[in-house]
């Protein structure tokens, strides 16, 4: 199967190729900067209580179900039951694995929808599950040969109710969308919504960036009338609280979906890590107090607008994102001439492959080829597009701006 396949994955690919020349990595969305010291403080304390160092409940550990319901109680107005609604995953990549094999049947070729560029795990997570993925592109509604908004980026919800089939399970909804940092309107996400209803089909909303918006409010699409019954939220301390590498995430839901979820989740790794399922709950419960969740978002605006400028400056335009932590650049003005040296791995994945790489070995910058986001017959719409990710220290921005000056 194709997910099994020799090919690396994107990530390890352009990390690789990046530290190979020493180019900033603006690739992988992880962070380039330390989590905050009372984070981090949270996590030593919880290894050094001997209870902390033993299995969690594969539901999880109660003080952080409790965390979790008390931030996203508002958020999908209602108030939720940690006993029933929350099961804790190894990441969010976990829980969205766990919701494909709870619902998903090999055999029976359920379908599942993405909307297009689709993170590149649902595709693979799908197929391991069972399922198979049928994709219906974002449309771009404006001239890309300037700087456009996110908004731009939109379903056509024709196209999307035309994709649903008498085999079609889920619709996989990610807002704030990565790469392109679109963050659905309430409008869209009623239409939506309304698509799901028709068809009685499940929602899984990939939220992991709802903390991040820039003057845009994030809505849950399972706080909209009707919508929790059939909905899976997802989350991610990784995200929320910029620890990655913890690998804690949640799935949110009514009774009936979190609970083959769980089921899922126990068979797959039993259970999520137990101190940094504590250090999480921590420090969620003093983040509610201390102002770090307004102050990150604050930082993490002023870095986007810091990208921004810095290809303003060299005159390439992109996708102003609402949300999340990348921008999508379009860099048709970038020449590749004919005759460059790809090695074998990057040139036989397609033009777009090629210019992620061509701005690693040039200019000494990484990011990540949208077209890995796309199924290979939708690959052309990623066009001369690479996203970098501004989840990165000021240094590494500086260091960004003065290696694109070549692009002038
Ligand atoms: N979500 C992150 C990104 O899009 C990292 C994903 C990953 O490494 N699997 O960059």
């Amino acid at each position: 199967p194709f997910y099994a396949g020799s090919g690396l994955d994107v990530w390890t690919m352009m990390n690789q190729a990046a530290a190979e020349v020493g180019a900033v990595n603006l690739g992988q969305g992880f962070m380039s900067f330390p989590p905050q010291c009372f984070i981090r403080r949270a996590a030593q304390e919880a290894l050094d209580q001997n209870v902390h160092n033993q299995y969690a409940p594969p539901r999880g550990r109660p003080a952080l179900l409790e965390q979790i319901a008390a931030r996203f109680s508002p958020r999908l107005g209602r108030q939720l039951d940690q006993a029933s609604e929350i099961s804790v995953h190894a990441g969010a990549n976990e829980a969205l694995l766990s919701v494909f094999t709870a619902f998903l049947t090999h055999g029976q070729d359920h379908e599942v929808i993405l909307m297009e560029p689709a993170f590149d795990q649902y595709a693979p997570n799908i197929a391991m599950a069972g399922g198979k993925p049928v994709y219906v592109p974002l449309r771009v509604l404006a001239a890309a040969d300037k700087v456009i908004s996110s908004d731009d980026w939109k379903i056509d919800m024709a196209e999307l109710e035309a994709a649903v089939s008498p085999k079609t399970r889920i619709i996989v909804l990610n807002t704030p969308h990565n790469p392109v940092g679109k963050v659905f309107t309430r409008d869209e996400l009623a239409q939506i919504g309304a698509i799901s209803e028709r068809h009685n089909l499940l929602i899984l909303a990939d939220e992991v960036y709802e903390h991040l918006t820039y003057g845009r409010d994030h809505v849950s699409i399972a706080s909209l009338p009707r919508m929790w019954e059939r909905t899976v939220t997802v989350g991610s301390a990784g995200k929320l609280l910029g620890v990655t590498g913890w690998r804690v995430g949640w799935a949110i839901g009514p009774r009936a979906l979190i609970q083959p979820t769980l089921a899922a989740h126990t068979r797959i790794v039993f259970t999520t890590n137990t101190p940094l399922q504590e250090g999480v709950a921590s420090a969620m419960r003093q983040a509610v107090s201390n102002g770090f969740y307004e102050a990150q978002r604050q930082e993490y605006e002023r870095r986007r607008n810091r990208l921004m400028e810095i290809f303003d400056d060299v005159g390439l335009p992109y996708v102003v994102p609402d949300g999340a932590y990348y921008l999508l650049v379009n860099a048709s003005a970038v020449r590749v001439p004919q005759d460059y040296l790809f090695p074998e791995a990057i040139s036989s994945r397609g033009p777009n492959f090629r210019l992620a790489y061509f701005f690693i070995r040039e200019f000494g910058v990484s990011g990540i080829p949208p077209a890995e986001f796309y199924c290979e017959p939708h690959r052309y719409l990623a066009g001369d597009y690479v996203r970098f990710a501004f989840c990165k220290t000021d240094e590494g921005l500086d260091a960004a701006a003065v290696a694109l000056q070549k692009l002038k």
